[in-house]
């Protein structure tokens, strides 16, 4: 039998959080969990803590976990509660945990996400925008604290799985020609651009392929969530952003894939199942079962790819330039689009205002260079602040 593998959830009611805890709950002889951490969905959070015991349980703030606190000793379960930015920290980097599971959503993962690599753990990252973010200091602080990087995102699993084992960090050395990120395309692939004016956030959020939490759907609708995958897949990979080629491929099938000098492509298939990226990352070297239905090929029956367009969709190629300007520039790109994503969500501003918002507060804020987490916080904050000041000037 393998040794027992011991996790913490951070983000465990969301959507990545529920099927890492389903693909947990198939081997309980493989997994412990020792902390699961929430915003403030506290009931969800409270059934979560009935099921699995976990050691500690953290809530954002404190109002939600006290309640949850009081809900625990009523039922009786032995979980300490915590709350606030450091108790995320603090139960990412526990010595009794092995394994943490990055999946909270947006920039507030960043912080737990380091604290976890600067512990040294086997990180298992959902949180993409962690590397979007500040990718340098945390592909740094990964590498000199002997932590172990393992992607969850589906695209990068992929390419993870069709790289060869000995890949350290040298896309040449290992004979790759090229990436090949694919991507659905969207709810609003086919749709014109003069109807994306109207799009309301129910239809953006119904993505055609994947169940996801609200963000990363509108992230897809605006296909901001491929250009912040090109921006993850370089630093993950090391591949310079020429060598990444986004291809769109309707049927989310083909998770992505790698082009080898010979000219063998080589892909990882499968339904699109977050539990299957997330059984690889927990079982590795093992492969371990999970309840996705098998590849059926003859009802697919075809597979189709077209060439991503840049225009009705924006935000792409804003990514690509936030990757050429690098500093600070991905952290004010992200900052921009969460604050756009969620002013879209609130029905404050149209779909196609987002990617004006975020290239308005690209050219407000001034890049600059990055050296610290305190640096890209930074950055994060004074984006947030000149999004926020633009969406006030609209009204
Ligand atoms: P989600 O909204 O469903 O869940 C987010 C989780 O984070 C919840 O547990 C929530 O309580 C917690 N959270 C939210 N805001 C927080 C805050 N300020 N502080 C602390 N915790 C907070 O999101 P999701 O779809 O599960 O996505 C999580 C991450 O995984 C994102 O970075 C996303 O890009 C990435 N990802 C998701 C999918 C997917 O299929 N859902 C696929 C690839 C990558
Ligand atoms: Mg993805």
């Amino acid at each position: 039998m393998p040794s027992i593998r011991h996790l913490t959830i951070l983000g465990s009611t969301g959507s990545i959080g529920v099927s890492t805890l389903d693909v947990v709950t198939r081997h309980p002889n493989r997994f412990q969990i020792i902390a699961l951490t929430a915003n403030h969905s506290i009931e969800k959070m409270l059934e979560q803590c009935r099921l699995f015991r976990p050691r500690y349980a953290v809530m954002l703030d404190k109002g939600s976990g006290e309640k949850l606190q009081m809900a625990i000793r009523e039922a009786g379960i032995a979980t300490e509660v915590m709350w606030g930015v450091e108790s995320l920290e603090k139960v990412a980097s526990l010595p009794e945990v092995d394994t943490v599971m990055a999946a909270i959503v947006g920039a507030a993962g960043i912080r737990p996400t380091f604290a976890a690599a600067r512990a040294g753990k086997n990180v298992l990252l959902a949180n993409k925008e962690t590397l979007v973010m500040a990718g340098r200091i945390f592909m740094d602080v990964v590498k000199q604290h002997h932590a172990t990087l393992l992607p969850i995102d589906s695209e990068h699993n992929a390419i993870f799985q069709s790289l060869p084992h000995h890949f350290t960090g040298d896309l040449a050395a290992v004979g790759v020609r090229r990436i090949l990120l694919t991507a659905s395309g969207g709810p609003f692939r086919q749709s014109s651009l003069a109807s994306l004016e109207q799009v309301t956030p129910e239809q953006a959020c119904a993505h055609p392929n994947w169940v996801m939490g609200k963000k990363i759907s509108v992230d897809s609708a605006t296909m901001m969530n491929k250009g912040l995958e090109v921006i993850e897949a370089h630093w993950l990979f090391n591949a310079a952003p020429e060598k990444i080629q986004v291809v769109i491929h309707p049927q989310s099938v083909i998770h992505s894939m790698v082009e080898y000098v010979d000219g063998s492509v080589l892909a990882q298939l499968g339904n699109p199942d977050m539990r299957t990226p997330i059984a690889h990352a927990l079982g590795l070297p093992d492969r371990i079962e999970t309840e996705v239905a098998s590849l059926d090929m003859f009802k697919i029956g075809r597979l189709n790819f077209e060439a991503p367009d840049f225009k009705r969709f924006p935000c792409l190629g804003l990514a690509y330039q936030a990757l050429a300007a690098g500093g600070s520039t991905p952290a004010i790109l992200n900052a921009a689009n969460e604050v756009a994503v969620e002013s879209f969500l609130k029905r404050r501003m149209p779909f196609t205002a987002i990617p004006i918002m975020i290239e308005q507060v690209m050219q407000s804020v001034s890049r600059k260079d990055i050296a610290s987490l305190e640096d890209v916080l930074e950055a994060d904050r004074e984006a947030r602040e000149t999004a926020h000041d633009w969406l006030s000037s609209l009204v």
